[in-house]
């Protein structure tokens, strides 16, 4: 196992870690940024982010990130493409916190987490065994697969909107599904699908299982009225689940506290875990906001306090 100490180091390829990446950078602290094979954050499965200030003409969400990586490697942030596989945190922070990633082990003064969030799970019969065989959680990727097909997209809020404009493109006919009449999608979203003759809406009902036909495939799926109880089936090729997200904060249970829901608890405004030289940023500590541009200020705000906290530690020592 090679070992290595470093000033600060930063979990999270989003928009949270790469910011704070970018302020660490400029603050010529030389972070090591971890960011998973995969990284980019959920943006990385976006298609046009219209709401990021700064594009006036929108922008493609891979290609946010691709320039806030570039924009923070100019000034000196490390990227490290791999997976970190646990964390041993220093409880005083007195000690290094402790970083496993691959076969090495990284001594960090500072540690920025920004894990971001995951799609949620419906937690019904039948979702796991027919992921990728119908079920989907992301339009981007899977979306071209149900061309001239029948699909069903779950949820009201936001992401349950983009999803069905974009599975739109592609299928014939789009059910949106929503367990009750009222929808939190913002207005101007709302709006748009309404007005989209290939989507049309079924509310109350809730998703009780999907089934599957005789190729192992998705073949329909049994709902449940919200008000009346009542079954019904619904036959569809693809079903993508647009619910929300829960925070991964999985590398951190037992060393950070968490909230019930798993949000990383930080101190007031700041960014300050309950662990002295640990920051949180971004989605994982945000369950109220969650937009690409708040999760950058989150970035940024950690990568600030990280560096007065360095700073303060200089002093003492
Ligand atoms: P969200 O706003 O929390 O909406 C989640 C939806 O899923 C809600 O309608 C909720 O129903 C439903 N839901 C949750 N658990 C469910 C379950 N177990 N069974 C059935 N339905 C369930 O999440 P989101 O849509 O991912 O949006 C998150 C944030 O990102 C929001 O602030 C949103 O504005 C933002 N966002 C913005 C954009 C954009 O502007 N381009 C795009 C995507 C997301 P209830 O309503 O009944 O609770």
């Amino acid at each position: 196992m090679a070992y290595s100490e470093e000033q600060i180091v930063i979990i999270g390829g989003g928009p949270a870690g790469l910011t704070a990446a970018l302020y660490a950078a400029r603050a010529d602290l030389k972070p090591l940024v971890i960011v998973g094979p995969t990284w980019g954050g959920l943006l990385q499965q976006t298609t046009e982010v219209e709401n990021f200030p700064g594009y006036p003409n929108g922008v493609m969400g891979p290609e946010m990130m691709m320039d806030l990586r570039l924009q923070a490697e100019r000034f000196g942030a490390r990227i490290r493409e791999d997976w970190a596989g646990s964390v041993m945190l220093s409880p005083s922070g007195d000690e290094h916190h402790l970083v496993n990633v691959g076969a090495d082990q990284i001594a960090a003064e500072a540690l920025i987490v920004a894990l971001g969030a995951d799609h949620r799970r419906l937690g019904v019969a039948g979702e796991i065994e027919l992921m990728g065989r119908g079920v989907s959680y992301c339009a981007t990727c899977d979306a071209a697969f149900f061309r001239g097909k029948h699909v069903v997209v779950i949820g009201g809020g936001d992401s349950a909107m983009e999803e069905a404009a974009l599975v739109a493109r592609f299928a014939e006919r789009v059910t949106l599904v929503h367990r009750r009449s009222g929808f939190r999608a913002s207005a101007i979203m709302l709006d748009r699908i309404r007005q989209n003759p290939r989507i049309e809406f079924l509310a109350p009902y809730q998703v009780e299982e999907f089934v599957a036909g005789d190729a192992g495939k998705l073949a329909k799926l049994r709902l449940r009225h919200s008000e009346n109880g009542s079954t019904l089936h619904l036959p569809a090729e693809g079903a993508f689940v647009a619910i929300g997200h829960v925070p991964q904060s999985s590398l951190l249970a037992s060393q950070v506290a968490l909230d019930d829901d798993g949000y990383v608890v930080v101190n007031g405004r700041t960014s300050r875990t309950s662990v002295p030289g640990v920051f949180a940023a971004g989605d994982v500590v945000d369950k109220t906001y969650r937009q690409a541009v708040t999760a950058a200020g989150l970035g940024c705000q950690a990568a600030l306090d990280a560096t007065r906290y360095l700073e303060s530690k200089a002093l003492v020592i």
